[in-house]
């Protein structure tokens, strides 16, 4: 078994290279920092961007930060449909979600969840990053935040957003939380 390595104090390696799709593919998406020079500079990468951006939100806020998809491995990238030169690859991005539960153990409502959706890219906003998108998968509703980092200071500071991802919501519009029609229904 590897040494676990750790790249802040509540982040570590795996949580970004864990990944069920390259699980259920068989596709080995590890990252051995003594196996070369390429994977030590991705670790790097992924070191800077919990440095600079993940854990100072993680402490900010004191609510643990879940990683859906950190590093990817070009393959893997393909296989999710990544754009070509995407920044999971050299690990310089992160797509981030709020937990299910407080560090307390405590689960989230989905209206807190929301609220913490929405506090969390507030506060990104005000940092140093490359680019901070709201994402939502149309389909299955559910949405996380992409934020990555460059460490050599060329931080753009671009925020992208969506009218669907702007409307966010863990339910679909039609699916109100309530079980009522949502405004939209009746503005026929
Ligand atoms: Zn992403």
């Amino acid at each position: 078994m590897t040494r676990e390595i750790i790249l802040s104090e509540h982040f570590k390696l795996t949580e970004f290279t864990h990944s069920a799709t390259a699980q259920a593919k068989g596709i080995d998406n590890s990252l051995d920092v003594t196996a070369s020079d390429h994977a030590k500079m991705i670790v790097n990468n992924l070191h800077q961007l919990c440095v600079h951006v993940l854990e100072p939100l993680r402490r900010h806020f004191n609510i643990p930060v879940t990683i859906s998809s950190g590093y990817r491995n070009p393959i893997l990238n393909a296989i999710i449909g990544g754009v070509k030169n995407s920044q999971h690859i050299v690990g310089e991005a992160a797509d981030i979600r709020p937990p299910r539960r407080s560090s307390q153990g405590k689960p989230f409502t989905e209206l807190e969840r929301r609220t913490i959706f929405s506090m969390w890219f507030s506060w990104l906003m005000k940092q140093d990053f490359d680019q901070l998108i709201l994402e939502k998968n149309m389909k299955s509703g559910i949405a996380w935040i992409h934020v990555s980092y460059r460490q050599d200071g060329k931080n753009r500071r671009q925020v992208i957003t969506s009218k669907e991802s702007l409307s966010y919501s863990f339910f679909s519009p039609r699916k109100h939380p309530t079980g009522e029609p949502s405004p939209r229904d009746h503005s026929r």
